[in-house]
């Protein structure tokens, strides 16, 4: 049991990218030679606490992974990040979360991801880490683990006057209308906006019908993320939606910018709980712009150190 107060706890998925480039996309049944092979650190949960963490905010992460070497190398890139690692479970059970990714010289790809351990992460983890949930300041969840588990950390939280992020990632057409009630914030891009209500989400206004359907169901707040365009922001105490625009950069590879987006807004809120929704939202588009501008997930997100004063 741990007796500090955490400014982010993030419940969710820890996966390993196995990729390879190749000149093409092999077919079924044939073997072909690639040209590059790489290992990169993913999961959308780890990777939401990975950038709240580089930003300066003390984190712990409750996750699962194998007892293989991927568990072992994950466990020490968290270390490395300096994020928490006494609620990160290791289970002879299954292995580590992987996605298997080809990606061929047109930028295609095709990827398997097997979930692994992330589906054995329950109850079990969950009461461990009470302690710690009672005390943080901001709780993160997504779908990339059991839903049943997010829905329980959520509540957790929430029972703890918690504030909660909950990232409907990957989105389920079929996603609980009690999810919604458990949500202070809750943050999707426009894929999952159209998923979840059935309409159209290509542009801002379409954002702003959308983000209204999803506060009608009961959280406190909508952040839906439209990629260059930045996001739109609702809030239950003002009805009238926010468009929050973000600079124009040169994208490389935009891999994981939700993510980013995300963990920067788990370090405002925890950093900075007065602060209004849009200027946080505003600072996490600039946090979300720098990743895209050098490639791979993890290894594009930026440290505090290399971000202007003016966003601390
Ligand atoms: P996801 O990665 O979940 O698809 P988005 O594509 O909406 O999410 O991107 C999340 C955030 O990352 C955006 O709100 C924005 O702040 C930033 N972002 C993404 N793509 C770009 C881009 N091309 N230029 C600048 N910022 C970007």
């Amino acid at each position: 049991m741990t007796e500090e107060a955490f400014d982010v706890i993030v419940v969710g998925s820890c996966m390993t990218d196995l990729v390879s480039q190749a000149p093409r996309l092999p077919k079924a049944g044939e073997t072909i030679h690639g040209h590059k092979f790489f290992i990169g650190f993913g999961g959308k949960g780890a990777n939401q606490c990975i950038q709240a963490a580089r930003l300066g905010a003390k984190t712990a992460m409750v996750c699962k992974v194998g007892k293989d070497f991927f568990g072992d190398n994950y466990i020490q890139n968290f270390k490395d990040n300096g994020v928490h690692t006494d609620f990160v479970g290791q289970t002879s059970n299954s292995a580590t979360g992987a996605a298997s990714i080809i990606v061929n010289d047109a930028g295609e790809n095709a990827i398997v991801i097997v979930a692994g351990a992330n589906m054995l992460l329950g109850s079990e983890e969950l009461h461990k880490a009470l302690p710690a949930i009672r005390h943080t300041k901001v709780l993160v969840c997504q779908l990339e683990i059991s839903p049943q588990t997010s829905l329980q950390a959520l509540r957790m939280a929430q029972e703890n006057k918690v504030k909660t992020i909950f990232n409907p990632a990957p989105a389920i057409p079929d996603l609980g209308p009690e999810f919604y009630g458990v949500s202070d914030v809750f943050c999707c891009n426009e894929s999952e906006a159209e998923l979840l209500t059935g309409s159209s989400v290509g542009n801002v206004d379409e954002a702003h019908k959308a983000g209204q359907e999803l506060l009608k169901r009961g959280c406190r707040s909508v952040i839906i993320t439209l990629g260059p365009q930045g996001c739109v922001v609702l809030k239950v105490e003002e009805p009238s939606p926010k468009y929050v625009p973000t600079t124009a950069v040169t994208a490389v590879d935009t891999t994981g910018a939700g993510d980013s987006f995300i963990g920067a807004l788990a370090f405002y809120m925890a950093h900075y709980p007065t602060m209004p929704l849009e200027e946080m939202a505003l600072r996490a588009n600039r946090v979300a712009g720098v990743s895209v501008q050098a490639v791979g997930t993890q290894t594009s997100y930026p440290f505090r150190k290399d971000l202007p004063a003016e966003l601390f």
